[in-house]
């Protein structure tokens, strides 16, 4: 077996990619972001669809296969469908997903889909108009309901939606997405909130691990194990019988899944990031804005790749100490 092009220091070889395209959001979700003022990155520092086009070349030439635009909101950067054809026909990429909001998915779902999107990932934390507006402090939740249905019109299904609950703020939620997932064809996958520091200050006293989330689940419906998509999949899932979907848990709090990860990521100010806690980045926009050839770039990544935490980088303490310089909105979630 030849030895992998992008392996780490514990045999971990990374296979997929999240790009963020943007830091910036059409929504202000409680645990994500302030309400006030945000200090965008300036324009000129994004990098451009060439410059991510290129990086993704090289990482497909390495042994990345998969590849998810986040963000900030990418469905709010500008010809987005641009960059999903430029990626989807990078030869060596076989998937290619957004992780979105879902606010601009009634209109975008269809040119990105042409464009060669294969999955989306929707975010919603409240089936409830009012809920909805105090964990996103915006109005939306009929928006992102047509965005889904859109994604049911194009059969671009089975559908993900990302919740993330906040003890006392949406836990009365729980049932209600399991009803959606009953009857639509949604992987409806609760994550643990994460202390990611954009939004207001992490409590841990907020967080409802997925443990518990799971029993009060049971406790009405029967759960069936199914697993992991694959071993990398972040989410362990479940069938509830007669659904047409399922459901998720996305622990990395409680349940870190560390030693199977297979992802790196590219924030929208082309820093690349082993891990989503990582507190070291690599400056990928210097050497692509400095002239370096591609091979450079490659050695650059292989370096990276290999410096990759072992995992057991959420430290709850030591994030309170040192107060993370890059939130979540910054890195793509
Ligand atoms: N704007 C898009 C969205 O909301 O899906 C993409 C970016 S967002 C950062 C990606 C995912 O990260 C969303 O599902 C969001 O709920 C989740 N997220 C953001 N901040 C989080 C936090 N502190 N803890 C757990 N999940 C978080
Ligand atoms: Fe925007 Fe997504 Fe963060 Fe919410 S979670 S503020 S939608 S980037």
């Amino acid at each position: 077996m030849p030895t992998p092009l992008l392996a780490d220091r514990f045999g971990r070889v990374v296979r997929s990619l999240r790009i963020s395209v943007t830091d910036r959001c059409n929504l202000r979700c409680l645990y994500c972001m302030p309400d006030g003022e945000i200090p965008w990155f300036p324009k000129k520092r994004i990098l451009t669809y060439e410059e991510i086009g290129r990086v993704a070349t090289i990482l497909a030439s390495l042994g990345v296969r998969e590849i998810r635009l986040t963000g900030g909101e990418p469905l709010v950067r500008r010809d987005l469908p641009v960059l999903a054809r430029m990626l989807s026909r990078i030869e060596g990429i076989e998937d290619l997903a957004v992780t979105t909001n879902g606010l601009l998915l009634a209109e975008m779902a269809e040119p990105l889909l042409v464009a060669g999107v294969r999955r989306f990932n929707v975010h919603m934390d409240s089936l409830e108009p009012a809920g909805f507006s105090r964990m996103s402090r915006r109005a939306g939740l009929d928006r992102v309901l047509s965005g889904l249905r859109e994604l049911e019109r194009l059969k671009a299904t089975p559908v993900k939606i990302n919740v993330v609950l906040l003890r006392g703020v949406n836990e009365d939620q729980i049932v209600r997405f399991v009803e959606l997932a009953l009857c639509r064809p949604y992987q409806v996958r609760f994550i643990e909130l994460m202390p990611l520091g954009g939004g207001e200050p992490f409590e841990l006293d907020r967080l409802v691990p997925g443990r518990e989330v799971r029993r009060r689940i049971e406790e009405i419906y029967p759960l069936v194990p199914v697993g992991r998509d694959r071993p990398s999949a972040p989410a362990n899932v479940f069938r509830i019988a007669g659904g047409a979907g399922d459901i998720g848990f996305i622990n990395p709090v409680t349940e870190p899944f560390c030693a199977d990860c297979d992802r790196i990521r590219i924030t929208a100010d082309g820093r690349i990031r082993t891990c989503l806690f990582s507190r070291t980045e690599t400056d990928l926009a210097a050497l692509l804005r400095g002239g370096s050839p591609d091979a450079r770039i490659a050695e650059a990544l292989q370096a990276a790749v290999a410096r990759k935490e072992a995992g057991g980088c959420l430290d709850l303490h030591q994030f309170y100490r040192e107060r993370l310089q890059r939130k979540m909105w910054q890195i793509g979630g």
